[in-house]
């Protein structure tokens, strides 16, 4: 009769919000480049994340107290915790500039499970316990690969948002070096059977 309660991160009344982080859900952020390559390796696992294009990360809501969780930013991986401020979308999304503020899954959805999230995470950028001594992770624009031997070749400053950088891996560097400008041969999901 009464349905669902609302969860305290569905944003309806205005447009987004800066809300403070409660005591029961901190959120774990990872950079966009690389974090949609570890959206496949989630599974559709994730529970309530969107995707915050000004800062150009995912965000994603866990539950307890994000316990365990290393220090990781070396390799762009934030927690964000009880007291801290965290912009939320409203539940229909909104823009950013000409780019989409949204949730990337149902708001209704369990929290993601931490262990799984961080198995996702570790699938892409190796593991998190070592993270803090090495690089940032990049993802190379050629090949799609993420890598922390990357160089960077092109950078883009817009008006409204942070400098948009474009990276290479060593291997795709050094063929451009060469000048073999050829792409890898690399699987992509669901075109085998096409
Ligand atoms: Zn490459």
């Amino acid at each position: 009769m009464t349905g669902s309660p609302i969860p305290p991160w569905v944003i309806t009344d205005q447009r987004a919000q800066l809300i403070t982080v409660g005591p029961w859900w901190p959120a774990v952020t990872v950079p966009e480049d690389w974090g949609v390559l570890m959206a496949e390796a989630l599974a559709g696992a994730s529970g309530p994340a969107f995707h915050e294009p000004g800062l150009r990360y995912l965000v994603y809501l866990v539950p307890g107290q994000a316990e365990g969780w290393p220090d990781a930013e070396a390799a762009g991986v934030s927690v964000v915790r009880a007291g801290d401020p965290l912009l939320v979308p409203h539940v229909d999304g909104t823009f950013v500039g000409l780019q989409r503020f949204h949730w990337l899954a149902s708001l209704m959805k369990p929290l993601a499970s931490p262990a799984r999230l961080r198995e996702a995470i570790e699938a892409t950028v190796g593991p998190l316990e070592h993270a803090g001594g090495k690089g940032p992770v990049r993802v190379c624009c050629e090949c799609g690969s993420p890598t922390r031997a990357a160089v960077l070749v092109d950078v883009f400053v817009p008006m409204s948002s942070s400098p948009r950088e474009w990276y290479a891996c060593a291997a795709c560097w050094n063929r451009w070096q060469r000048g073999q400008k050829a792409r890898h041969l690399r699987a992509v999901p669901g075109a085998a059977a096409q």
